[in-house]
């Protein structure tokens, strides 16, 4: 038997769900497309190239409050309670949750990303070609890390249910069994080899003095675009927001790049990467060689994001390939 969905029932299967669950969405925002909050009356958008941003704010939000001090009593603000369902995600996009699980895991968990990542369901769904995308180059799994993935049919999907828990999604009225089986999803491949790893991060080991990051320097506006529409990129600021009285207050973490000209400062006015190709340096040298040694991969699914949306139009697929020859 196969479970199908039609597509013109799509925004009843969200509304139910969005009853139980905090269902995350690729939706429609103006022009463009972006995970967000799915709510009733929201145009759920399957068939996007890409988002503008990763459903990395799902679990750990651009912004939020860690903990709230008032008088002389700390309180932890309230968690939503329900649990998440990230519905509509590429399979590339899964491996990069995959690592922030890793990088929010250990050594110590952090309860903040842990609470809403656990109990949550992951829906996939196929795609077609992306713009910029390199994926297939690198070493991936597009198999796992899903509840379940959508197999586009034409006028309805066909759902393979990978987990136990994903059948708990597939109790919905819009949800229904004909007879058939599923297939493979479908991932279009660049026809490019696979990158060498190894090469990439023993020329990332060298250090920042190679004409190629001086050369970057002077092209790259050192925005951190880059990092924040990243699906990978975890770095973050903690900041205590305290009120005039000094009686009350927030301690908020935030996202940050390792690209901007500050992150480096410590105290007493020392910043040990002022220079902006030591920046460049550190964000492809964390992603391609220091993660690798953490975690068996890079920080990178090749999502292409960060050439698609980088300002000054800096091609980090390029430039990877070129730290590979050079290694
Ligand atoms: S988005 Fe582009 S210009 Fe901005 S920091 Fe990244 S590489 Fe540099
Ligand atoms: S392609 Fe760029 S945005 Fe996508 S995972 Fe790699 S570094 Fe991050």
């Amino acid at each position: 038997m196969a479970l199908v969905l039609a597509k013109e029932d799509l925004g009843g299967y969200l509304s139910r769900l969005a009853r139980e669950y905090v269902v995350y969405a690729p939706v429609k925002r103006g022009d463009i497309v972006t995970f967000d909050i799915w709510r009733d009356g929201d145009e759920a958008v399957l068939d996007y190239e890409t988002t503008n941003s990763a459903v990395k704010k799902a679990f750990f939000p651009a912004e939020e409050t860690l903990l709230e001090f008032k008088g002389g009593a700390v309180s932890e603000p309230e968690h939503m309670g329900k649990s998440i369902v990230v519905f509509g995600i590429h399979p590339y996009d899964v491996q990069a949750l995959k690592i922030l699980d890793h990088a929010f895991g250990k050594p110590v968990k952090d309860s903040y990303y842990s609470r809403r990542r656990r109990g949550s369901f992951i829906v996939a769904v196929e795609h077609g070609e992306i713009p910029n995308a390199f994926y297939s180059e690198l070493d991936l799994d597009f198999e796992s890390g899903y509840d379940i993935i959508l197999l586009d049919e034409g006028d309805h999907y066909l759902l393979d249910v990978k987990t136990k828990r994903g059948h708990k999604l597939v109790k919905n009225g819009n949800v229904r069994s004909r007879s058939g089986h599923v297939r493979k999803p479908k991932i279009p491949k660049s026809g490019k080899k696979k990158l060498n790893v190894k090469r990439t991060s023993a020329f990332l080991d060298g250090g920042p003095d190679d004409e190629l990051w001086e050369n970057l320097a002077k092209e790259c506006f050192a925005c951190g675009i880059c990092s924040y529409v990243c699906p990978v990129c975890h770095c973050f600021d903690v900041e205590d927001r305290v009120g005039l009285s000094g009686e009350e207050g927030e301690r908020v973490r935030c996202w940050d790049s390792c690209m901007l000209a500050d992150f480096a400062l410590v105290a007493g006015g020392v910043n040990f990467r002022d220079k902006r190709h030591m920046r460049i340096h550190n964000w492809y040298h964390h992603k391609f060689s220091r993660a690798v040694k953490e975690r068996g991969m890079p920080d990178c699914v090749g999502c292409g994001r960060c050439i698609t949306y980088c300002p000054a139009k800096i091609k980090i697929h390029d430039i990877i390939r070129r730290c590979e020859e050079k290694g």
